[in-house]
């Protein structure tokens, strides 16, 4: 259902025309110009479980939009806005609070343009609701520490998947059909009838039809890591003409594609979840020509004559003329022994986003007070019963954006905790509860939680580096003039190191794994598409120079 509330009753027809017009076929449209006599047909529907995909409705009736949204929670809220482009427009608020999705301005000039933003946010609609057709069944027991990579993977690939617990009927109905019991769990089943049983990350990415293995032996370029700044200098890279190989050691997406929603990223003024942002970035580095790798980790990198020599975790290696490392930063741990033993069951790093959906009535803590704890929050808002977020400062205002902060205190379903540590918590087999430390007045209370999310920072992924790649004392990767400034660096480029190259010259290092990153999605990006500009360099000067002059 479309539902469209505009007390104009001559715009409401033309809308409702147009709307038909177009999506009549899958969607039935319907409308009001009374408030009232809207809100009791969508209550009607409500108690009969009918779903409501779009509700349109003018940018002064947020008060019916808030009543209609809590009927239809799952609904997206269209506003239709007069033109008014100014900060002051309802619009602008309602949607950095939270209490719209999207909005249209009329009147519109073509139809065609109507139609193309109706369907992009019905497509978001469509990819929220469970999946009519499963191109993968997963069979496990609930609790299996599993479950959350299996998810993240189908996620990332945007493969569209049911999960079954083997406690159900249909969970027992797929095995017995596979010949299967239930003595190896999880089991994952293909569309084609395709069987893996517990699979490891190689596996999984294969049946999905990914590379996991590199079939180029020397290529120009090298990038390690498939987040923003990885797949970004894959796009340029590869179509600049450089042979490129882009190795990734999960899947891709990095930090990014784990974002249930950026909004900050320039092109998309609704916001958009990092997955799909990644995922089209991906398919575009590889429409491109980049060889793409997944599931294999970079474990060493050196240099010898003409070459950098990247080895692999399955024991090949790459021989690239220049280096992109790329493979930004890992969650940094909570260090509570009880909790670290429960990651997988109830405790998440990251995962908001592929985790979400399973969080529908449950009581959930974020734990951190940076953007990304921010926008978690209200992410799992959406489903979840509560949210409580833990933070330790004094205010949420110095580590995160404004306009998180003002939507989060919005939210009524979101609590914010200040001063507060997690100090314990466990569970049997899975999250029960959580000690919450106040750091004010030194109390503990123990609160019950299923679900913990921890959002609070990280550290680089440098560990696997040669000493060379000169770091600083967080371990974030030196780049240009900054290595001029550390006495114990002998730089031995032959020329002044360009901006990006690292300790080893013709290697470069570009988004949050770079020594003042300023970590967002944006900076990543253009770091990737400086990189390559800066290798093009780096590979014209020293094109024609042996490698014996060059060291
Ligand atoms: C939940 C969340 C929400 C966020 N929201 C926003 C936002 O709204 N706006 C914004 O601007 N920023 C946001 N950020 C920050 C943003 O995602 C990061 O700044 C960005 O992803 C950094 O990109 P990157 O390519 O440098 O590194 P990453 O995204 O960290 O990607 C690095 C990749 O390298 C891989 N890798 C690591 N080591 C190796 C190895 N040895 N071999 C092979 N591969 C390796 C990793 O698996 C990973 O895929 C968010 C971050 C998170 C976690």
């Amino acid at each position: 259902m479309l539902f469209v509330l505009d007390e104009n009753p001559t715009s409401l027809d033309v809308l409702l025309s147009d709307l038909s017009r177009r999506f009549g076929r899958d969607f039935t449209v319907r409308g009001d110009s009374s408030s009232e006599e809207a809100l009791s047909t969508l209550q009607a529907m409500a108690a009969a479980s009918e779903p409501v995909a779009l509700l349109l409705v003018a940018d002064d009736a947020m008060e019916f939009l808030a009543r209609a949204h809590k009927l239809h929670p799952r609904a997206k809220r269209v506003l239709l806005v007069d033109r008014d482009y100014s900060a002051t427009s309802p619009a602008v608020q309602a949607i950095t609070l939270g209490h719209a999705d999207y909005h249209i301005v009329r009147p519109w000039m073509d139809d065609e343009v109507m139609y193309r933003s109706m369907t992009a946010y019905l497509s978001t609609w469509t990819r929220d609701q469970e999946p009519n057709f499963e191109l993968f069944r997963i069979i496990a027991a609930e609790g299996d520490r599993k479950i959350p990579l299996l998810r993240d993977v189908m996620t990332r690939f945007s493969m569209p998947f049911g999960f079954y617990d083997i406690e159900s009927e249909a969970g027992r109905h797929l095995l017995d059909a596979a010949g299967l019991d239930t003595s190896r769990l999880p089991v994952v089943i293909r569309y084609d009838g395709r069987v893996m049983i517990d699979p490891g990350l190689p596996e999984l990415a294969r049946a999905i039809g990914v590379s996991v293995s590199n079939d180029i032996d020397v290529c120009d370029l090298a990038i390690i890591g498939a987040g923003p700044a990885g797949l970004t200098a894959a796009v340029y890279a590869a179509s600049e003409g450089l042979e490129t190989v882009m190795l990734e050691l999960a899947v891709s997406g990095g930090q990014a594609g784990s974002s249930p929603m950026i909004r900050n990223y320039p092109g998309f003024p609704h916001g958009i979840d990092g997955g799909s942002l990644m995922e089209r970035t991906c398919e575009q580095a590889w429409l491109m020509g980049a060889h793409i790798v997944f599931a294999q980790e970079a474990v060493g990198l050196e240099r010898e004559r003409d070459h950098r020599i990247v080895r692999l975790r399955d024991g090949s290696q790459v021989r690239a003329r220049a280096v992109i490392i790329a493979t930004g930063v890992r969650w940094r741990r909570l260090g509570v022994p009880r909790l670290e033993a429960l990651v997988g069951a109830g405790v998440f790093y990251g995962a908001a986003m592929s985790e979400s959906r399973a969080m529908q009535d449950q009581n959930v803590f974020v734990i951190g007070a940076g953007n990304s704890a921010g926008q978690a929050a209200l992410h799992l808002a959406k489903y979840a019963a509560t949210v409580t977020l833990l933070a330790r400062g004094k205010d949420l205002a110095t580590s995160m954006s404004s306009y998180l902060v003002r939507a989060i205190a919005a939210t009524p379903n979101v609590a914010v905790r200040l001063c507060t540590e997690v100090s314990d918590g466990g569970g049997c087999d899975a999250l029960e509860y959580l000690h919450l430390a106040d750091r004010a007045n030194g109390t503990v209370q123990e609160v019950p939680a299923d679900a913990l999310f921890i959002m609070i920072g990280g550290e680089p992924h440098t560990q696997w580096l040669p000493s060379k790649i000169a770091r600083d004392g967080g371990g974030y990767i030196l780049t240009g003039h900054d290595l001029l400034q550390q006495p114990e660096v002998q730089w031995q480029g032959g020329h002044e190191p360009l901006p990006l190259e690292t300790g080893m010259p013709g290697v470069f290092a570009a988004g949050d794994v770079r020594h003042g990153s300023i970590a967002r999605v944006a900076s990543a990006v253009g770091d990737g598409a400086t990189a390559v500009r800066l290798v093009h360099e780096y590979l014209r000067e020293h094109q024609a120079t042996p490698a014996r002059q060059e060291s």
